[in-house]
């Protein structure tokens, strides 16, 4: 502690055995040991000549590092103790007890990996519970005593000052780790390759090395023997279990032609084990007979003692559907579609079968993909190690967030686990959160930590790809061999706490970010903790597989910009420190490639709004304190007004970010217009449906499925002064004597104006009905009192009145979560064919598709047809000319009648039609006569709207909306489907 602070260190990680040093009575005042000194060797490391390779290791270790720490010559490393200088011993607690340093008694609280430190004027004993303890041990004494700390792998993480001397003070204290199970899988990368620097790093940090590969040179084999790791084997193994390279008399290919049973019967065929897709059929008892005999050979030849095997599946979902094989799954895992007492069954039997005639060898099995729960028709064999292998943890929040519904799930399975009595570890798929989507979790991980301790699991695998890996080809192009310098925080801190619960996260994070990233350390905890609020605030889950909107991370007005102005000053104050700046570096890579870069995705993909309905009351009063707003998306990306130029989408130099909230007789608005000049800003009309348009205003237009190309226009300023009119596309000066009732509230910022509005949908004709989709468009002039003029709104161009440039909204009712995503529930989607996508060529088939570009959730019925996609004029907006063939998409409302409208132009002839069908409970289509609802024609250019009212005769009616070509060339657009009440 005291040595920390003359290292110029700030002192804040106190932990746990250091706080036992200072208090328990056996440590009342005795001496500093000095263990090094600056020019000279004051001890020597006595580690016996027959001593295991970790304690050799950790002998070198500590030599080096206290000649390297107080800048002297390496203490020398000696068989026997030293008479002159002070001796450092390295012991197991075997050898300790035998030397009578400690008594058996005490070092029976030793647990694996645990370790004791004794100084006193005998020497200073560093004694390990098993030689991986001594190594740990050997580094504590560094980390605590010389001040150093290793923070990634390499040198580069290597932080320590030149120390005069390096004590110790007498006592003696006990360290158990807090987690029995901690080690990093080092993924994506060649896993026989030497990966040295991340090896060490693992083991100077308190965790063990499990390798997963048992093909490496032999100087890396050695290097790990020095390192007591661990290698777990086994893994996706149930074909190589059937056939191995032990078995003369079948290869898989011949056993597959002489004893077709012994493969998975899928859909009524036996079916090859080709690659990872299938299982095999683990009741057939030839197969059950090959798979014991294999593992016990394999363990025989190929465990060492303290690995352990896992038994995993091939890595895919689908199970034999024998008879026999079924009879094994019990009614509620058929139900939900789990094979957990099929896998556990099996594995059970394999492992018993070992264990009879090995029984100390270690086994375990997944919990994982469609056999993820505890399985209700077996045990698992108590002495089974359970990983449990759920890929899909949300890691934004905690595993008991409440608000998390990916986590809520996950958790019901780890308490369902817990119950049982097996070791309990996880795996950890942090690496696409933390590291290529940039997420900064260590907060929430450490809260997930907690739980494991709570729920007795043991511990997890973190995965990273190392930095010193070896990559493909393909890889090396990528992110990947630099991805643990995103993630590199949570890594460290994990790591910290796998040891020791008791730390307290901020002074960590402190210590290591001021470390890391040297003078710019200010700056870049500033960045790290805007950039974390940014994630919190943003709604959904970050995970594998949850497809995590980073895009909408940015979305809070001026994070952004505030981000790359941190970064700025962070690399302005590290300008002298070449080691900080390439840290900085490795931020800014990550924020410009993926931060900024999905922000852009994001935005120009931006072709459809999606509003939610509201859940409390919304007060009017320009305070966007109400939880709806905090869900609402916020949309962005203005642009700028080009007269004529839609095909420019230049985004206007000041920004707007709009939020929408609906109910079927209200619809809510909240802007926040940013201004940089807010005392610059032009407002002089004071009346109502004075020509406000004049003043620096906001412009709101709304067209809903009855207006055809009429559209409600709503103009104010930010003194709240509304004009409001009822246009068509041929008079823009529309109708004044339309009143909206707009309830409207400003308020004034520093670098903005707020506006809240609340519009009642009765002056509309229309209510907002979950599941509709409207056209809107937002327009800013901003207008200040020096002459400066921006014009900008959200359709392409920054385009003002043209209906055809408006954007969908959608009206998309609750927000749904659906494994973790906001789920697309809205039941007719992508009705205005603005979502235009390529199609895969198996889609496309014989069809004749310009460009080979559709509408996306729409789909194309029999194999060949003709479409392309058109633009309107002056506009982005797409419509569908259909000119062979048929397009459907399913409508999902749940109600029993609705409305269909549509507008279409062109030369040609169109049958409009439903294809039906009854839902069974368990969601199978049965088919149900089709019916045509019209044939209708067109002759000009001109749009014409279609409307078909039609009400489900059969109960659990399920209906696609089909647009079959007759003939000719006929234009489609903006199909929209409104439920209808049913008496
Ligand atoms: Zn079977
Ligand atoms: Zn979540």
């Amino acid at each position: 502690m005291l040595l920390m602070r003359k290292n110029g260190m700030r002192a804040t990680a106190l932990s746990a055995c250091l706080m036992a040093i200072l208090t328990a009575p056996w440590a009342l005042p005795g001496e500093d040991r000095v263990i090094a000194k600056k020019g000279s060797v004051v001890s020597a490391i006595v580690v016996a000549e027959n001593a295991p390779p970790p304690l050799k290791h950790a002998a070198g270790e500590l030599a080096f590092y206290l000649g390297k720490i107080s800048d002297s010559p390496a203490p020398a490393i000696v068989n026997g103790s030293s008479r002159e200088l002070y001796n450092i011993y390295l012991l197991t607690a075997g050898e300790a007890v035998k030397k009578g340093v400690v008594n058996a008694e005490r070092s029976s609280e030793l647990r694996e990996d645990g370790f004791i430190l004794k100084a006193g004027k005998e020497g200073l004993f560093i004694i390990g519970r098993n030689p991986r303890g001594v190594l740990f041990g050997a580094y504590e004494i560094l980390k605590r005593y010389g001040g150093i700390r290793w923070l990634v792998p390499g040198a580069d993480g290597e932080y320590f000052t030149h120390q005069s001397e390096i004590r110790v003070p007498d006592g003696e204290t006990l360290c158990n780790p807090a987690f029995p199970y901690r080690t990093v899988f080092l993924g994506r990368c060649n896993n026989n390759s030497f990966l040295k620097d991340t090896w060490d790093w693992q083991v100077r940090n308190n965790l063990a090395v499990h390798t997963h590969s048992v093909r490496f040179s032999k100087e890396a084999y050695d290097y790990l023997e020095k390192l007591d790791a661990v290698c777990r084997q086994g893994g996706h193994i149930f074909t190589p279990l059937v056939v191995s390279v032990y078995d003369k008399d079948f290869t898989l290919k011949s056993l597959y032609e002489k004893h077709p049973e012994a493969f998975p019967l899928i859909n009524g065929k036996r079916v090859f084990l080709d690659g990872q897709k299938y299982q095999p059929c683990t009741t057939n008892p030839m197969v059950l007979e090959r798979m014991r005999r294999n593992l016990v050979q394999y363990v025989e030849k190929r465990v060492k003692p303290g690995d352990y095997v896992i038994i995993g599946n091939n890595d895919g979902t689908s199970w034999c559907q024998c008879e026999n094989c079924q009879k094994l799954d019990p009614p509620e895992e058929k139900a939900k579609g789990s094979y957990a007492t099929r896998y556990w069954t099996l594995v059970n039997d394999l492992a018993r079968t070992v264990w009879e005639k090995q029984p100390d060898v270690k086994l375990g099995g997944w919990a994982y993909q469609n056999f993820h729960g505890v399985p209700k028709g077996v045990e698992p064999d108590q002495r089974l190690l359970v990983m449990l292998t759920y890929n899909n943890h949300c890691f934004r929040h905690a595993l008991e967030d409440v608000n998390c519904p990916v986590n809520r799930e996950f958790l019901k399975l780890f308490r369902e686990w817990t119950a049982k009595k097996n070791y309990l570890t996880s795996w950890e798929q942090m690496d696409y959160a933390a590291g290529d989507s940039y997420m900064f979790i260590e907060k929430n991980y450490i809260e997930k930590l907690k739980s494991y301790r709570k729920l007795g699991v043991k511990g997890p695998l973190l995965i990273a790809p190392p930095p010193d890996g070896v990559y493909s080809r393909e890889r090396r192009v990528t992110r990947t061999p630099v991805t643990w310098y995103a993630m590199w925080n949570t890594l460290y801190l994990a790591s910290r706490f796998l040891w020791d619960m008791e730390r307290d996260c901020d002074a960590e994070f402190e210590e290591a970010n001021s470390l890391y990233y040297g003078r710019a350390g200010g700056a870049m905890k500033e960045y790290h903790r805007l950039l974390e609020k940014a994630m919190l605030e943003t709604p959904c889950c970050h995970g594998w597989g949850h497809n995590s909107p980073i895009g909408r991370c940015l979305e809070k007005p001026g994070v952004q910009e505030k981000a790359l102005g941190l970064l700025a000053k962070a690399e302005k104050d590290a300008a002298e420190d070449p080691r900080a700046l390439k840290h900085i570096s490795f931020d800014r890579k990550f924020f410009t490639e993926v931060w900024l870069a999905e922000r852009k995705n994001y935005l120009e993909g931006f072709r459809e709004i999606k509003c939610y309905s509201r859940k409390e009351p919304i007060a009017v009063d320009g305070i966007d304190k109400e939880e709806d707003w905090k869900n609402a998306e916020r949309i962005s990306n203005f642009k700028v007004f080009r007269q004529g130029k839609v095909s420019s989408d230049a985004s206007a130099g000041t920004q707007t970010f709009l939020r929408i909230v609906y109910e079927p007789e209200f619809l809510y608005f909240f802007l926040e217009v940013l201004e940089p000049e807010m005392k610059k800003i032009k407002a002089e009309y004071k009346e109502h449906d004075s020509r406000i348009w004049e003043d620096n205003s906001i412009e709101i237009f709304i067209n809903h499925p009855d207006l055809a190309n009429k559209y409600y226009h709503l103009v104010f300023n930010h003194k709240g002064v509304l004009y409001d009119s009822f246009c068509n596309a041929l008079n823009r000066a529309g109708d004044r004597t339309f009143n909206s009732e707009a309830e409207i509230k400003t308020r004034l910022l520093a670098d903005r104006w707020c506006v809240e509005m609340k519009i009642p949908t009765s002056g509309l004709g229309m209510k907002c009905f979950d599941g509709t989709t409207w056209k809107i468009n937002v327009a800013r002039s901003r207008i200040l009192t020096d002459g400066t003029r921006e014009h900008s709104s959200l359709a392409s161009g920054g385009s003002f009145h043209n209906v055809d440039n408006f954007l969908p909204l959608v009206f998309s009712g609750r927000r749904i979560m659906k494994n973790g995503k906001a789920a697309d529930d809205s039941p007719w989607k992508n009705g205005s064919f603005d979502n235009v996508v390529s199609y895969p060529a198996s889609k496309i088939k014989n069809w004749k598709i310009k460009d080979g570009k559709g509408p996306l959730f729409w789909s194309l019925n029999g194999d060949s047809g003709a479409f392309s996609m058109g633009l309107h004029p002056e506009s982005k907006n797409y419509y569908l000319t259909l000119s062979g063939g048929a397009i459907y998409q399913f409508y999902n409302g749940g109600e029993r009648a609705f409305r269909i409208r549509f507008r279409a132009s062109g030369k040609g002839s169109l049958a409009v039609r439903l294809f039906r069908y009854r839902l069974s409970e368990d969601g199978k289509r049965t088919g149900l006569p089709s019916i045509t609802l019209a044939t209708i024609q067109t002759d000009s250019t001109a749009w014409k709207e279609f409307s078909y009212s039609y009400e489900k005769s059969v109960s659990r009616e399920y209906c696609a909306l089909v647009f079959q070509h007759v003939s000719g060339e006929i234009n489609i657009d903006d199909v929209i489907i409104t439920p209808t009440p049913t008496l």
